[in-house]
């Protein structure tokens, strides 16, 4: 038999890479947004504006006041590849900050028309770059970033073929900004869609951060979903657990009230969900679903954020002291008698 045709090896051009890369980043427009969220946050953003269209498919825009991007930094921001946020593997192992990839941007821009637009607290002017040609030029906004994401997966129709309604589209992006909200309750967001103010969460950071957190979950979540929960802080060596956790009575039919955070990064985690699960084991029946929001901190050394292009999921160096930790925390927080928190809140 023939032997099978042999195509030579080649180095894939840089636009392609982009794009494959952009695979694992960018699903649909939620993801877009979430990366753009992180990077406000990283930039040290004290209030977010989303503006989105058609669901974030024809535009998501997030603009912040942050640090900004200096001008002749704006074409290597575009870059794979290119971070601020990292510069030795000693630093990726304790990295702080919710990106360190370099990859966002150029993901992105390969699959949707980008444009950032940014001004540094030392510039006279802002400057906006257009990811597709590269061309520069001076800008009118206040320090901080914007980054306009339009016509997402407009040239990749098999992608774009993969995209829900709107509606469901917008939804995902609403997931995304709650999930950045509850982590952040000192920043401030507003989203805007068609037009039209959707979401507004004010900055509570004048709180206290514990408050602060009350406050952000009875924003996103709802009075109710604050009055139903107990507070958990709970210690273990070299972890703290706190949040609230939803009282039996609270649970739902559906696990759409389930958030966890590690070192406030939202994470879907199945260690932190059958700590958790079995937390609630004796006082919850069938198939009930506990509420919670859940704040993990942890020695970045000990958890590995780098396994997953998204870093929705996360490596625990150490699974079982995180899964008796978060057990605990919950445990200890529902023995709490809950008349006694009561009394202790209106206090
Ligand atoms: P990463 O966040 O992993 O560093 P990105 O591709 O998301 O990679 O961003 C590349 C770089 O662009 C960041 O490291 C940062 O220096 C800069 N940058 C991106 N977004 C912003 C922003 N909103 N404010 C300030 N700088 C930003
Ligand atoms: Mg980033």
């Amino acid at each position: 038999a023939a032997a099978p045709a042999r195509r030579p090896i080649r180095e894939l051009p840089d636009a392609l890479i982009s794009q494959i890369a952009a695979g694992e980043v960018v699903e649909r427009p939620a993801s877009v947004e979430r990366e753009l969220l992180d990077n406000a946050l990283d930039a040290g953003a004290t209030q977010i504006t989303v503006r989105l269209l058609a669901g974030g498919v024809r535009l998501i825009s997030v603009e912040d006041d942050g640090a900004g991007i200096a001008r002749d930094e704006l074409p290597i921001a575009l870059k794979r590849h290119a971070t601020s946020k990292i510069a030795s593997l000693a630093e990726l192992e304790a990295v702080g900050t919710m990106g360190f990839r370099g990859e966002a941007l150029a993901a992105i821009a390969s699959v949707g028309e980008l444009t950032l637009i940014s001004r540094t607290a030392d510039a006279a002017e802002a400057w906006s770059i257009d990811a597709a040609s590269g061309e520069m030029r001076p800008a009118a906004r206040a320090v901080g970033t914007t980054v306009e994401v339009r016509e997402l997966f407009f040239s990749t129709p098999a992608r774009r073929k993969f995209l829900k309604t709107d509606a469901t589209e917008l939804a995902h992006c609403l997931e995304a900004v709650r999930r950045h909200a509850l982590s952040r309750p000192d920043v401030g967001f507003a989203v805007w869609h068609e037009g039209r103010l959707i979401e507004q969460w004010r900055s509570w950071r004048d709180l206290e951060p514990l408050r602060a957190h009350e406050r952000r979950i009875a924003d996103v979540l709802g009075e109710d979903f604050l009055a139903q929960s107990v507070a958990v802080d709970h210690r273990a060596g070299p972890l703290r657990v706190w949040g609230r956790a939803g009282v039996p009575d609270a649970a739902r039919s559906r696990a759409d009230g389930q958030f966890a955070f590690v070192n406030g990064r939202f994470v879907r985690d199945k260690v932190i969900a059958h700590a958790a699960r079995s937390a609630y084991e004796d006082v919850l029946h069938g198939q009930r679903q506990p509420v919670y929001v859940l704040h993990l901190e942890i020695d970045p050394t000990r958890v590995d954020v780098n396994v997953h292009p998204t870093k929705i999921e996360v490596r625990f160096r150490d699974g079982r002291e995180v899964h008796q930790a978060v057990r605990h925390a919950i445990e200890n927080a529902l023995a709490t008698p809950r008349a006694a928190f009561a009394g202790a809140e209106s206090a």
